[in-house]
Protein backbone atom coordinates (compact mmCIF):
# COMPACT_ATOMS: atom_id res chain seq x y z
CA UNK A 1 0.00 0.00 0.00
CA UNK A 2 1.16 3.72 -0.88
CA UNK A 3 0.25 6.27 1.78
CA UNK A 4 -0.28 10.05 0.72
CA UNK A 5 -1.78 12.68 2.72
CA UNK A 6 -4.45 15.55 1.90
CA UNK A 7 -4.45 18.48 3.35
CA UNK A 8 -7.54 20.41 3.23
CA UNK A 9 -7.77 24.60 3.14
CA UNK A 10 -5.63 25.24 5.60
CA UNK A 11 -5.76 28.75 4.85
CA UNK A 12 -6.40 32.23 6.37
CA UNK A 13 -9.62 33.00 5.83
CA UNK A 14 -10.36 29.45 7.74
CA UNK A 15 -8.26 30.58 10.60
CA UNK A 16 -8.84 32.36 13.72
CA UNK A 17 -9.12 36.18 12.60
CA UNK A 18 -9.76 35.17 9.01
CA UNK A 19 -13.70 35.59 7.20
CA UNK A 20 -14.87 32.48 7.51
CA UNK A 21 -12.42 31.63 10.75
CA UNK A 22 -12.71 27.98 13.03
CA UNK A 23 -12.07 27.54 16.03
CA UNK A 24 -8.28 25.84 16.57
CA UNK A 25 -7.60 26.53 13.07
CA UNK A 26 -3.99 28.03 13.62
CA UNK A 27 -3.25 25.51 16.03
CA UNK A 28 -4.26 22.79 13.35
CA UNK A 29 -2.26 24.22 10.98
CA UNK A 30 0.40 23.94 13.26
CA UNK A 31 0.49 21.10 14.23
CA UNK A 32 -0.04 19.45 10.70
CA UNK A 33 3.28 21.41 9.99
CA UNK A 34 4.75 18.97 13.32
CA UNK A 35 2.75 15.60 11.81
CA UNK A 36 4.67 16.07 8.93
CA UNK A 37 7.91 16.36 10.09
CA UNK A 38 7.31 13.00 12.04
CA UNK A 39 5.42 11.03 9.17
CA UNK A 40 6.38 9.38 6.24
CA UNK A 41 4.30 10.04 3.20
CA UNK A 42 4.16 9.09 -0.60
CA UNK A 43 2.91 12.39 -1.28
CA UNK A 44 1.36 15.50 0.27
CA UNK A 45 -1.19 17.27 -1.49
CA UNK A 46 -2.72 20.18 -0.47
CA UNK A 47 -6.26 22.06 -1.59
CA UNK A 48 -7.41 26.11 -1.15
CA UNK A 49 -10.28 27.68 -1.60
CA UNK A 50 -9.64 29.73 -4.76
CA UNK A 51 -12.57 32.04 -5.53
CA UNK A 52 -13.10 34.94 -8.38
CA UNK A 53 -13.10 38.11 -7.06
CA UNK A 54 -15.44 39.33 -9.73
CA UNK A 55 -18.51 37.04 -9.16
CA UNK A 56 -20.75 36.06 -6.57
CA UNK A 57 -19.09 31.51 -7.48
CA UNK A 58 -22.07 30.51 -8.46
CA UNK A 59 -24.00 31.91 -5.77
CA UNK A 60 -21.39 29.97 -2.76
CA UNK A 61 -20.78 34.06 -1.43
CA UNK A 62 -24.06 35.59 0.19
CA UNK A 63 -25.80 38.04 -1.71
CA UNK A 64 -27.12 39.33 1.82
CA UNK A 65 -26.94 37.58 5.24
CA UNK A 66 -25.19 34.07 4.89
CA UNK A 67 -26.89 30.96 6.14
CA UNK A 68 -23.44 28.92 6.81
CA UNK A 69 -24.71 26.44 5.09
CA UNK A 70 -25.22 26.91 1.03
CA UNK A 71 -24.33 30.62 1.33
CA UNK A 72 -20.85 32.19 3.06
CA UNK A 73 -19.16 35.71 3.42
CA UNK A 74 -17.07 36.07 0.91
CA UNK A 75 -13.88 34.54 2.02
CA UNK A 76 -10.63 32.79 0.15
CA UNK A 77 -10.87 35.01 -3.13
CA UNK A 78 -7.43 33.92 -5.58
CA UNK A 79 -4.59 36.31 -4.89
CA UNK A 80 -5.55 37.50 -2.08
CA UNK A 81 -4.00 37.45 1.77
CA UNK A 82 -7.41 35.11 3.06
CA UNK A 83 -6.72 32.23 0.49
CA UNK A 84 -2.94 31.77 1.58
CA UNK A 85 -2.02 29.04 3.34
CA UNK A 86 -1.71 29.84 7.05
CA UNK A 87 1.84 30.24 8.27
CA UNK A 88 1.89 27.87 10.37
CA UNK A 89 1.13 25.41 7.63
CA UNK A 90 4.96 24.65 5.90
CA UNK A 91 4.17 25.05 2.63
CA UNK A 92 7.64 23.51 1.46
CA UNK A 93 6.37 19.75 2.67
CA UNK A 94 3.69 20.23 0.08
CA UNK A 95 4.52 18.14 -3.49
CA UNK A 96 1.34 19.54 -5.44
CA UNK A 97 -1.24 22.57 -5.05
CA UNK A 98 -4.59 22.03 -6.16
CA UNK A 99 -7.10 24.75 -6.24
CA UNK A 100 -10.75 24.63 -6.77
CA UNK A 101 -13.71 26.86 -6.76
CA UNK A 102 -13.00 29.45 -9.30
CA UNK A 103 -16.45 30.95 -10.29
CA UNK A 104 -18.41 28.21 -8.42
CA UNK A 105 -19.18 26.02 -4.59
CA UNK A 106 -16.27 23.47 -4.41
CA UNK A 107 -16.31 21.76 -1.21
CA UNK A 108 -14.18 18.70 -2.40
CA UNK A 109 -10.42 19.12 -3.18
CA UNK A 110 -11.59 16.50 -6.04
CA UNK A 111 -13.43 19.12 -7.64
CA UNK A 112 -9.59 21.16 -8.31
CA UNK A 113 -6.67 20.96 -10.09
CA UNK A 114 -3.49 21.08 -9.93
CA UNK A 115 -0.87 24.09 -11.04
CA UNK A 116 -0.55 21.49 -14.39
CA UNK A 117 -3.99 21.13 -15.28
CA UNK A 118 -4.82 17.74 -13.38
CA UNK A 119 -7.34 16.53 -11.02
CA UNK A 120 -6.79 15.34 -7.43
CA UNK A 121 -7.81 12.09 -8.75
CA UNK A 122 -5.20 12.09 -11.77
CA UNK A 123 -2.61 12.89 -9.16
CA UNK A 124 -3.09 10.19 -6.97
CA UNK A 125 -3.21 7.48 -9.29
CA UNK A 126 0.32 8.44 -11.05
CA UNK A 127 1.42 8.30 -7.90
CA UNK A 128 0.29 4.83 -6.92
CA UNK A 129 -1.53 6.33 -3.91
CA UNK A 130 -4.22 3.74 -2.33
CA UNK A 131 -4.67 4.98 1.50
CA UNK A 132 -5.32 8.63 2.16
CA UNK A 133 -4.80 10.69 4.95
CA UNK A 134 -7.48 13.35 5.06
CA UNK A 135 -6.64 16.71 7.80
CA UNK A 136 -7.54 19.93 7.51
CA UNK A 137 -10.74 22.34 7.54
CA UNK A 138 -13.23 22.82 7.97
CA UNK A 139 -14.19 18.94 9.01
CA UNK A 140 -18.07 19.15 8.40
CA UNK A 141 -17.46 20.85 5.22
CA UNK A 142 -14.45 20.47 2.67
CA UNK A 143 -13.20 17.68 4.64
CA UNK A 144 -16.00 15.38 4.99
CA UNK A 145 -16.51 16.38 1.19
CA UNK A 146 -12.91 15.28 0.27
CA UNK A 147 -13.19 12.42 2.29
CA UNK A 148 -16.27 11.18 0.92
CA UNK A 149 -15.00 11.36 -2.65
CA UNK A 150 -11.85 9.68 -1.84
CA UNK A 151 -13.74 6.70 -0.82
CA UNK A 152 -15.93 6.78 -3.85
CA UNK A 153 -12.73 6.62 -5.75
CA UNK A 154 -11.66 3.39 -3.77
CA UNK A 155 -9.26 4.87 -1.74
CA UNK A 156 -8.95 3.55 1.92
CA UNK A 157 -9.26 6.70 3.86
CA UNK A 158 -8.38 7.78 6.90
CA UNK A 159 -9.57 11.56 8.55
CA UNK A 160 -7.54 12.42 11.40
CA UNK A 161 -9.60 13.63 13.30
CA UNK A 162 -7.56 15.65 15.46
CA UNK A 163 -5.51 17.25 12.65
CA UNK A 164 -9.24 19.54 11.36
CA UNK A 165 -11.61 22.24 12.58
CA UNK A 166 -15.23 22.14 12.69
CA UNK A 167 -17.50 25.27 11.93
CA UNK A 168 -19.75 24.21 14.70
CA UNK A 169 -19.46 20.78 17.36
CA UNK A 170 -22.55 19.90 16.08
CA UNK A 171 -22.35 19.52 12.52
CA UNK A 172 -18.50 17.79 13.14
CA UNK A 173 -20.42 15.15 14.62
CA UNK A 174 -22.77 14.67 12.13
CA UNK A 175 -20.15 14.74 9.30
CA UNK A 176 -18.00 12.07 11.38
CA UNK A 177 -20.75 10.11 11.62
CA UNK A 178 -21.32 10.22 7.78
CA UNK A 179 -17.90 9.67 7.00
CA UNK A 180 -17.83 6.46 9.60
CA UNK A 181 -21.13 5.28 7.14
CA UNK A 182 -19.32 5.56 3.82
CA UNK A 183 -16.72 3.49 5.32
CA UNK A 184 -13.99 6.47 6.17
CA UNK A 185 -11.94 5.84 9.10
CA UNK A 186 -12.16 8.48 11.29
CA UNK A 187 -8.93 8.29 13.81
CA UNK A 188 -10.20 10.25 17.23
CA UNK A 189 -8.20 12.87 18.00
CA UNK A 190 -6.07 12.19 21.46
CA UNK A 191 -6.26 14.02 24.50
CA UNK A 192 -3.46 17.28 23.71
CA UNK A 193 -4.34 18.01 20.40
CA UNK A 194 -5.69 20.39 18.56
CA UNK A 195 -9.33 21.23 19.79
ZN1 LIG B 1 -15.64 28.61 -0.64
Amino acid sequence: MTRGILIVDVQNDFTEGGALGTEGGAAVAAAITEHLRTHEYALVAASRDWHDAANDNGGHFAAGEPDFVDTWPVHCVAGTPGADYHPALDALAIDVHIKKGQGKPAYSAFEGTSDDGEMLSEVLEEQGIDELDIVGIATDYCVKASALDAAVAGLRVRVLDGLTSAVSPETRAAALDELRDAGVEVVPRSPGTAA
